[in-house]
């Protein structure tokens, strides 16, 4: 096993426990859900200011920064409720 992999694991790890305990203390700003952060997703309220998807930022960026600006730019929904914004 190597060392630098795990680090990245681990910090990814952490930042995806972040980035759920946000989801589930925000709670579908639609609805009031707040059960399961799996059913909780972001929302970009102005699709423009995009840079990409939280998750993907947890992932290849790992930079808590980057995640906490980019939900500032989102509206915390359930799956349920984004279906209805994204139609
Ligand atoms: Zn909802």
């Amino acid at each position: 096993m190597t060392a630098m992999m795990s680090k990245w694991a681990r910090t990814r790890h952490r930042l995806r426990d972040y980035v759920n305990q946000i989801k589930v203390e925000r709670g579908c700003e639609r609805c009031g859900y707040n059960k399961n952060p799996r059913n909780l997703q972001w929302h970009h309220v102005l699709p423009k200011t995009k840079y990409k998807a939280v998750a993907e930022i947890v992932s290849e960026d790992r930079c808590i920064k980057k995640i906490n600006a980019e939900i500032e730019k989102c509206m915390c929904v359930c799956k349920m409720c984004h279906g209805m914004l994204e139609m």
